[in-house]
């Protein structure tokens, strides 16, 4: 058919006109294949592509993947999902239209994947039915409601003094090698006794350091309602920048499913290396510690998706336990000072504690649980409030008497407690202790019971109380346990039972069978 040309302006005209030009000379396909301009460091230069929008997929030759990190005005810079690379300048790039997302599922569980979902435990494929992008909105604020629940960890000095809550966010922060991985370990352990469902995310860590946590879950804990999402030091430098927003995916969807979730990120200070690494090859400004401004906001909209919902969005929960290094106890650089004010509390870890045998090394003074103490059982709460006050005066004490003779008797009394508090709070990995026994325990040491017993006998104490409460206060045990409350009778069976237990200890009273 001619098209008549027209003698004025014809807007039908013109617009027919341009739609088969555009059919022409672009084409579907043609829009959709680039070309890589440059290659490096896990980084591909791409021109063309007009169409393609930030977090894009696109695929290179090879089955190669990647994904779009920043745009420019003629090229894009990609970061490259795979390893070993064979791709170079001048090969074609197509673009998937969809942006990078993670299967979800119950099909995770039990299993250790990467970021993208591959198996990395065994060859069977993850059979999962559902995809979700890894970057999803936070939920709003009228979807949320509050922390009410505790979130149990099994560790007495956490539970006690920085009791977290289900919903919450709470940093573990410390030197290398002074126990933050082992914590979150603890918590995740803990969860064997509840429903919770764990994520544990690494990132940047030694193959080593992963296949010791992923052991100990499978030793001591709920192997399968946990999910491992690795991405190690040596893995492609996108795959470990993706790794923490595939596991809150990951995580999310058991939260908006009802059911309550923890995930554990190790950790963020060496996703915001790798963040910074990134940048700076796409050549993004450097900002403050020559981080791209942009840190902060990456990590917040991270750590937002970590709430507790409200009945109407089914109650679920996803509380984060993001750990982050310092350098030399410094907590006010800048990832950490980030990551502090993004959190509601944390849990700082000193290496002078750790070196000193106080394991794990919680510094109580610089540690806090902003939201997790409404969200602690009464039972605890009853008991523990005394603690932190006998502890704190202890250690100023401490300090003072450290160099002079003790005169006051008073002060030998509270310095005799206060050893007594520490030994108490010193507990070995694997030795999770159940909100019965710190209840039986934080109310002997409030009565003075403990103050007899020699500080060495502290630990066979802490070991042999579980079973012992169990024998002898049975009832009381799981009374508590179902009420979260310490009524009169409750407490006086828990006393009599360290009561009797420490006497055994001290060897005061007869044992049945032996020491205990
Ligand atoms: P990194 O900086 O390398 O990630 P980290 O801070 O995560 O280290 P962990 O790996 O958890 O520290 O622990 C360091 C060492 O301390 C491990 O050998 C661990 O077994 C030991 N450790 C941690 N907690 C305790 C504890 N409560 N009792 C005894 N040993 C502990
Ligand atoms: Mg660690």
């Amino acid at each position: 058919m001619s098209d008549p040309a027209p003698v004025g302006v014809d807007s039908d005209w013109l617009d027919r006109k341009l739609e088969r030009l555009d059919s022409i000379t672009l084409g579907s396909s043609a829009a959709s294949v680039g070309r890589v301009e440059q290659i490096g460091d896990g980084i591909a230069t791409v021109s063309g592509l007009p169409e393609a929008k930030l977090g894009e997929v696109l695929t290179f030759e090879n089955d190669v993947s990647g994904f779009v990190l920043s745009l420019d005005r003629a090229t894009m810079s990609v970061v490259l999902l795979d390893e070993g690379v064979n791709v170079g300048a001048g090969s074609s790039v197509t673009a998937s239209g969809h942006v990078l997302h993670v299967p979800v599922g119950p099909e995770l569980l039990g299993r250790v994947v990467d970021p993208l979902g591959r198996p990395l435990d065994r060859d069977e494929a993850i059979a999962a039915s559902q995809f979700e992008p890894i970057e999803r909105p936070a939920p709003a604020i009228i979807e949320r409601d509050l922390v009410s629940e505790p979130m149990e960890t099994g560790v007495l000095v956490v539970d006690s003094l920085f009791a977290l809550g289900r919903g919450q966010r709470e940093l573990i922060v410390g030197d290398r090698a002074t126990g933050k991985t082992s914590i979150a370990v603890e918590a995740m352990i803990n969860q064997k006794s509840t429903d919770v469902v764990c994520v544990y995310v690494a990132v940047g860590q030694r193959a080593t350091a992963v296949d010791r946590v992923i052991e100990a879950v499978q030793a001591h804990g709920a192997p399968e309602r946990c999910i491992f999402v690795v991405a190690q030091a040596a893995s492609a430098p996108g795959l470990q920048w993706m790794a923490p927003f595939a596991g809150f995916t990951m995580a999310e969807y058991f939260r908006d499913r009802g059911q309550d979730a923890l995930i554990i990120v190790d950790d963020l200070s060496k996703h915001a290396a790798t963040h910074r690494e990134l940048a700076l090859l796409t050549n993004e400004p450097p900002g403050r510690e020559a981080y791209p401004g942009d840190i902060f906001y990456l990590h917040a909209r991270l750590l937002e998706r970590a709430a507790r919902l409200s009945p109407e969005r089914g109650g679920g929960s996803l509380t984060a336990l993001p750990i982050a290094e310092t350098d030399a106890a410094n907590l006010s650089a800048y990832i950490p000072t980030n990551l502090i004010s993004i959190t509601d509390g944390q849990i700082v870890l000193s290496a002078d504690l750790f070196a000193a045998n106080q394991r794990p090394a919680v510094d109580v003074g610089l540690s806090v649980s902003r939201v997790g103490g409404k969200a602690q059982k009464k039972a605890l709460r009853d008991v523990s409030g005394r603690v932190r006050l006998d502890y704190s005066q202890f250690l100023e004490l401490e300090m003072f008497t450290r160099f002079g003779g003790l005169s006051d008797t008073r002060v030998k009394a509270q310095i005799a407690r206060g050893q007594r508090i520490r030994a108490l709070l010193t507990q070995p990995r694997f030795a999770s202790l159940r909100l019965v026994d710190q209840v039986a325990l934080l109310a002997g040491l409030g009565e003075g019971l403990l103050d007899p017993l020699p500080i060495a006998a502290i630990n066979a104490l802490r070991r042999s109380l579980p079973s012992f409460l169990d024998a002898h206060a049975g009832e009381a045990v799981s009374r508590v346990t179902t009420s979260g409350l310490l009524d009169d009778e409750c407490r006086a069976a828990f006393l009599a039972a360290v009561r009797e237990l420490c006497a055994r200890l001290t060897g005061t009273a007869p044992s049945e069978g032996g020491t205990p």
